[in-house]
C-alpha cells in the first residue's frame, strides 16, 4: 500500500534536542578525562581516514560521483521509494510509511507485539536512536539489547552515546572494565570476575554476553546503511559480525529506515562501498557487508520507512544536501569543537557538525537554536565529506535562520547604522578608543556590561588598536583612504548575507 510522506517537521524531538550547547559545552569542556579520552580516538582515527584516502587517485571523483549520485536520489525521491516499496514487497517483504518517530514506534511495537516476544536484538541504528525506539519498546515492556560493542558499552553504563560511529568514544578500557563486571550479570551472561581492561579480554566477555542474546531471540531490528530501489536491497556495512548474526538467526526481521538511505541502482551502490569505510573507520573495505531482498525463506521481513522531518529537510533548497549524508562521521573526528566537547554536547543523537546543521533542520531551527554556532567555521569537515556537503555554508545559512535575541539585534542595527556613513563611523572610532581602558595592562577585556556580556561571558575581548585602519592610511599616504565604490547592481550579493 503507498502513501503520502510529508509532515514538516518532527513531531517527537525528545532524541534530536537537548540542553542549548554552550551550557552543555561548558561542563564538557571542564572535564580532563573526558578531553583526553576524546583527543586520544579522534587523533588515530583522522591519521587511519588520511592515510587510506590518500591512497586513491581517484577520490575526488568518487566524491563528486557520490554527490551527484545522493542529489538525482533527493530530486526523484518520491518515485525511487514507490520503485523499493514495489521491489521489496514483490520478494516477499512487507512496507509501513512512518511520517514520525511517534507513527515509527508505534508500528514497530506492534510488529514486534504480533510475534509474542519480549525482546529484540538490535543492529546499530541511528534511525533507531532518532525515534527513541529503545525506549517505545521499554515502554511497551519488550526489552531491546544493543548488539554492536560499542552500544552495548553505553547501553549497559545507562548512558547516551556520544560518536555516530564509536558511540562510547568518551570511555576508556578502566571505565568500560567496571562497567561490565558491574552491568552484565544483571541482565544476562555475567562477565568473569577476573575481567581485565585489555582489548581481547573486554571482547570476550562481549561476545560471551551476546551470543547468549542471538541464539534466543526471536526478532531483530536494524536501521540500512543504503537500499537499492531498483531491486529492493537493503544493506548493512559493519564490523563486528554482530549484525549480521541479527539480519539472519532471529525468524522476524524489521528495518527501520530514513527515506534518504536510497540510491536508485547497484551500480550507484559500489560508489558509496568505497567511499564509506575509507571515511569512517578508516578501512579499505569494512569487513562485513550484509545485503539482502525482501523475505528470505522461513524468515518474516518489514521494512518500515520514514520521514520525521526528512521532506521538510528537502523542502529547503539552501539545507536539502545535508541529506546526502551517509553517517560515515569523518566530519566528526577533524571537528575542532567537537574534539573538545565530545557528542552529548549537542543534545541530539546526530553529534558534530553533521548534528549542527541536521538536527535544527528535521526539528525546525528554533528548537535547536544553538547549534549552527557549534562551529569556528573552519571548513575541515567540509573538506573530508565524502558526499561534498557544504557544511559551513549551511551552518551561516542555519544562523540566518535561528530566531535571534532582541539585544543582539538592536547592537546589530546600531552596528549597521554606525558603518552606514563615513562620518558616523569616524565617530565611533574616538569611542572605541576609550574601550582600551578597560583593558588594562592585559589588553583583553575580560567582561562587558549586558547584553554584551553574553560575548565576554565565554571569551575575552581583544581591545581595539591604538591606531585604525584609516588612521594609518591617512598617516602613511598623507590624505583619508578613497571611499569605498557601491557595489554594482547584479553583483556577488555578499552585503546581503
Ligand atoms: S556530513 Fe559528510 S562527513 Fe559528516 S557524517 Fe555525513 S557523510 Fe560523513
Amino acid at each position: 500500500m503507498s502513501t503520502f510522506l510529508g509532515l514538516p517537521r518532527a513531531v517527537d524531538t525528545s532524541q534530536l534536542r537537548g540542553r542549548p550547547f554552550p551550557e552543555a559545552a561548558r561542563a564538557a569542556v571542564a572535564d580532563p578525562q573526558l578531553r583526553r579520552n576524546l583527543g586520544d580516538a579522534t587523533a588515530t582515527i583522522r591519521a587511519k581516514r588520511a592515510r587510506v584516502v590518500g591512497e586513491v587517485p581517484d577520490w575526488e571523483s568518487l566524491r563528486a560521483a557520490g554527490a551527484a549520485i545522493k542529489d538525482h536520489t533527493l530530486a526523484n525521491l518520491d518515485s525511487l521509494l514507490l520503485q523499493l516499496e514495489a521491489a521489496v514487497t514483490a520478494r516477499g517483504g512487507t512496507v509501513h510509511w512512518a511520517r514520525d518517530s511517534a507513527e515509527a514506534n508505534r508500528i514497530v511495537t506492534e510488529l514486534v507485539r504480533a510475534t509474542g516476544a519480549d525482546e529484540v536484538v538490535k543492529v546499530k541504528s541511528m534511525a533507531t536512536q532518532e525515534i527513541g525506539l529503545n525506549e517505545a519498546l521499554e515502554a511497551a515492556g519488550i526489552a531491546a539489547w544493543e548488539t554492536d560493542l560499542a552500544e552495548l558499552i553505553v547501553q549497559l553504563g545507562h548512558d547516551k552515546p556520544s560518536h555516530i560511529l564509536v558511540p562510547a568514544i568518551h570511555r576508556n578500557r578502566a571505565e568500560i572494565r567496571e562497567i561490565f563486571l558491574r552491568e552484565m550479570g544483571a541482565v544476562g551472561l555475567p562477565a568473569p570476575a577476573d575481567l581485565t581492561d585489555s582489548p581481547p579480554a573486554l571482547a570476550e566477555a562481549a561476545r560471551r554476553h551476546l551470543r547468549q542474546k542471538f541464539l534466543s531471540a526471536r526478532v531483530a531490528i536494524s536501521g540500512a546503511n543504503f537500499a537499492v530501489a531498483a531491486t529492493g536491497t537493503l544493506s548493512v556495512v559493519e564490523s563486528e559480525g554482530n549484525g549480521r548474526m541479527c539480519l539472519t538467526l532471529p525468524p522476524t526481521l524489521i528495518t527501520v529506515m530514513g527515506i534518504e538511505k536510497l540510491v536508485p541502482t547497484w551500480q550507484d551502490l559500489e560508489v558509496f562501498l568505497q567511499l564509506l569505510p575509507r571515511s569512517s573507520t578508516g578501512e579499505r573495505m569494512n569487513p562485513y557487508t550484509s545485503m539482502w531482498s525482501g523475505a528470505v525463506e522461513g524468515q518474516d521481513f518489514h521494512l518500515v520507512l520514514l520521514d520525521n522531518g526528512r521532506t521538510a529537510v528537502l523542502g529547503d533548497p539552501s539545507g536539502r544536501s545535508a541529506l546526502r549524508c551517509i553517517r560515515c562521521s569523518a566530519c566528526l573526528n577533524v571537528c575542532p569543537v567537537y574534539e573538545r566537547t565530545g557528542g552529548h554536547a549537542y543534545g541530539s543523537v546526530y553529534p558534530g557538525p553533521i548534528g549542527a546543521v541536521l538536527s535544527p533542520q528535521l526539528t525546525g531551527p528554533e528548537l535547536n537554536a544553538t547549534l549552527p554556532y557549534a562551529s569556528s567555521l573552519c571548513g575541515a569537515c567540509y573538506d573530508v565529506c565524502p558526499v561534498a556537503i557544504d557544511i559551513p555554508t549551511m551552518l551561516v545559512h542555519l544562523r540566518a535562520q535561528v530566531p535571534h535575541p532582541a539585544p543582539e539585534r538592536a547592537v546589530m542595527r546600531a552596528a549597521a547604522y554606525a558603518m552606514g556613513s563615513p562620518r558616523r563611523w569616524a565617530a565611533t572610532r574616538s569611542a572605541s578608543r576609550a574601550g582600551r581602558l578597560l583593558g588594562g595592562r592585559r589588553g583583553r577585556i575580560r567582561s562587558l556590561p549586558p547584553p554584551l556580556s553574553g560575548w565576554t561571558a565565554s571569551r575575552d575581548l581583544p581591545v581595539p588598536p591604538a591606531e585604525g585602519f584609516r588612521d594609518w592610511w591617512t598617516r602613511t599616504h598623507g590624505s583619508p583612504p578613497p571611499a569605498t565604490p557601491p557595489p554594482a547592481a547584479g553583483g556577488d550579493g555578499a552585503g546581503a548575507a
